[in-house]
């Protein structure tokens, strides 16, 4: 049983006071009787009530709760096995660095045997992203893990900075999550990992969860609830599955938990927020999240067990349909059509197009053929479906920022951590 499933009753807390109890000698009656003792070692003040579960803890016995829950959300969900090397994707936000944390010190207490290494997307925006890698920079030093920073820049041959002054603030954050999710894979394979943990907590899973119901969208629903994907992309035409796993060892953790955890263990993090438009629609989800959660503190955890359950009927009533997978025409990357997502957004953009990458795959593609045939070029293989060899039409601009992703993508004289950090 997860223990996470039942928060008020968690057996990780039943099992956390025991050990406490002994640690604390629970023989050893006080004095006095304590003002606001610890519900669980009842030997020491209580100094924070715990958002999860209303208990009134002293600040070890949270310690011990929150890391414990942690530990049993892998174990229950066979997340690693002993000799994994797993990359821990880090920003240098709260999330990230708790992970960091987290992840090293179970390593360690529990002896997982895994080989732990930091993996940083830089997107390149100015102001932001350059701040937060030098706090990556500095967890590195701190826990001792080895850090690889992989930009878009490098990748793409645009940063955030550079399409945001293309394409305006509009739709940017389209660009940077294909961007993202194919840059994090192509960091693990890097760094000759198989799997990438990330930060996302319950609260993000809630609200995801929240969105995908808002939008009836149920096949995202199913991934956006599953601990363990080895999926990556929000195409709209299709699952692009990869080889690379990605597990949320936070699932079930709450936000304000891991702020207190940070704030408590004062950990090195970086509290600001992207520059660059925030989501609006997550931004009201959020919202009517946290109401929620004031009236009634298991709502978040309520709302991903019933995430689990719609998903699991979904998937009951559903031929399971998967999409052919193949790679990318272009750069390699997996993908259920001739060309990748992130392909199809630098066609737009280096074609000074960027709208062409918007919106739905289907409308795109036929966006893109259309304004093919207003330059004069022929429609290429990789859009139209035809046979052509790839790169027939294409402009040397492109060429030229393609030919450098397919080198990544063959994997060939792959940079070492040391040349990279
Ligand atoms: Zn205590
Ligand atoms: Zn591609």
């Amino acid at each position: 049983m997860d223990p996470s499933n039942q928060p008020a009753s968690s057996p990780s807390v039943t099992v956390g006071a025991a050990a406490i109890g002994a640690r604390a000698g629970t023989g050893a009656k006080p004095a006095k009787p304590l003002r606001n003792p610890c519900n669980l070692c009842q030997s020491v003040r209580a100094i924070l009530k715990r958002p999860k579960t209303g208990q009134q803890l002293c600040k070890e016995c949270f310690f011990h709760v929150f890391e414990t829950e942690i530990h049993n959300t892998i174990v229950d969900n066979k997340l690693f096995k002993r000799g994994d090397r797993i990359a821990i994707g880090a920003s240098g936000g709260k999330d990230s660095t708790v992970l960091a944390y987290v992840m090293k010190l179970l390593n360690d207490r529990y002896d997982y045997g895994l080989d732990l290494v930091l993996l940083s997307i830089d997107e390149g925006i100015t102001g932001y992203r350059d701040d937060s890698l030098e706090t990556v920079k500095r967890n590195r030093d701190q826990y001792q893990i080895p850090l690889l920073i992989v930009s878009y820049k490098d990748l793409y041959g645009w940063s955030m900075d550079d399409i945001v002054k293309e394409i305006g603030r509009k739709n940017n954050c389209t660009f940077c999550g294909v961007f993202r999710r194919q840059a994090l894979d192509r960091g693990a394979i890097m760094l000759n990992v198989d799997h990438i943990v990330t930060g996302h907590n319950a609260d993000d899973i809630a609200e995801t969860v929240l969105m995908n119901i808002l939008r009836g969208d149920l096949p995202r629903l199913q991934r956006c609830t599953s601990i363990i994907t080895n999926d990556t992309s929000e195409d709209s035409s299709g699952i692009e599955t990869s080889k690379i796993l990605r597990s949320k060892p936070f699932k079930y953790t709450y936000e304000k938990e891991i702020v207190m955890y940070a704030y408590f263990k004062k950990l090195d993090y970086f509290s600001t927020e992207c520059i660059y438009s925030p989501n609006a629609y997550r931004g009201h989800a959020r919202i009517f999240l946290k109401d929620l959660e004031a009236v009634r503190r298991t709502t978040i955890v309520d709302i991903i067990h019933s995430g689990e359950a719609l998903s699991a009927s979904v998937q009951a009533n559903e031929s399971t349909k998967l999409p052919t997978m193949s790679t990318c025409t272009r750069c390699g990357y997996i993908s259920s059509n001739e060309l990748c997502k992130a392909c199809l957004l630098l066609e737009g953009l280096n074609k000074g197009l960027p709208q062409l990458g918007i919106g739905h795959t289907t409308k795109i593609r036929r966006m893109h053929e259309q304004a093919n045939l207003a330059l004069g070029l022929s429609s290429p293989a990789s859009l139209s479906g035809g046979s052509t060899p790839v790169g027939d039409g294409a402009s040397d601009v492109e060429v030229k920022v393609v030919t450098h992703i397919k080198d990544l993508g063959r994997l060939k004289n792959m940079p070492t951590l040391d040349s990279v950090c």
